[in-house]
């Protein structure tokens, strides 16, 4: 008979394995209790697992998320839906562009473990406040980061005045924290602003997509964050877990790299850039 061993899980579920009566089950024995999966799922969410009506395909659409005022906004594709319901069971952490507002919005898939905000810059707990172990983290940096983000958002402003383009710019914060600089408007013009602000952030990072660019402090870094997630996760599970990533952006391809195994949908930037 094999040894009874309890196994603790993270959210507190207990399980016993190796307690049944014989080493190998005959057909006649019921079936034994799988403990839960030592999984994790690392989810980007717009553009993996939902996104707005005009890039969805046709077919029966399932709401992921609200805009501002409470309309239906993103959309789950059939082929996303049917994903979340193979991957129920498993702990789904977003690691998202949105910060913690945002994020709010998103009413399917459910989060209830961890979650990694405005591209990296958060990681929160369950109970969605900062871990104590990220927040000494970047404390400092922000102090430094926040004036120089408001600078390049005002080099940002006159740029877009001067072009006389269709273009949002807006500093993003996430629980006080300033996170990065976020600029929206047709693609074309967002990259032209892109390399006038380039000698302007010199230190930071640039992430665009479509009609989205994000001027990011260093410490706007999902593979940072996942990688922190993973260090914790790992160092108190009883059995090596098993990670999953998921995402489109050539922005996510840190974080994914990370992960046993990586999920990318057709179609997205990374295929388009990176699988020829
Ligand atoms: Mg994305």
């Amino acid at each position: 008979m094999l040894p009874a061993e309890t196994v603790t899980w993270l959210d507190g579920r207990t399980s016993v394995t190796g307690d049944h009566p014989g080493d190998f089950p005959s057909s006649l024995d019921p079936a034994p209790a799988m403990p839960p999966p030592n999984a994790y799922l690392f989810v980007d969410l717009d553009d993996s697992l939902l996104q707005t009506r005009e890039k969805c395909p046709t077919g029966p659409l399932t709401l992921a998320a609200h805009d501002r005022d409470g309309q239906p906004l993103s959309f789950h594709t059939p082929a996303q839906a049917t994903l979340l319901g193979l991957l129920e069971g498993v702990p789904l952490i977003p690691v998202t562009g949105r910060n913690l507002t945002a994020l709010r919005r998103v009413v399917s898939p459910r989060f209830a473990s961890y979650r990694i905000t405005s591209h990296g810059a958060l990681v929160l707990g369950p109970d969605e406040r900062p871990l104590p172990s990220w927040e000494t983290q970047i404390d400092a940096q922000a102090a430094v980061w926040g004036p120089r983000l408001s600078a390049v958002a005002a080099v940002a402003e006159d740029a877009i005045r001067e072009a006389g383009v269709a273009v949002r710019a807006r500093v993003i914060e996430d629980l006080g924290f300033p996170v990065y600089l976020s600029l929206k408007g047709p693609e074309a013009d967002l990259l032209a602003l892109a390399e006038r602000l380039a000698p302007h952030w010199p230190d930071g990072r640039l992430h665009h997509n479509h009609h989205n660019l994000a001027l990011l402090p260093p410490y706007a870094d999902k593979a940072a964050a996942v990688r922190h997630l993973i260090d914790a996760i790992t160092s108190i599970s009883p059995v090596p877990p098993l990670f999953i990533g998921l995402g489109d952006s050539l922005t996510d391809l840190p974080f994914l790299r990370l992960c046993n195994f990586a999920l990318v949908p057709r179609d997205s930037q990374i295929q388009r850039h990176t699988w020829r």
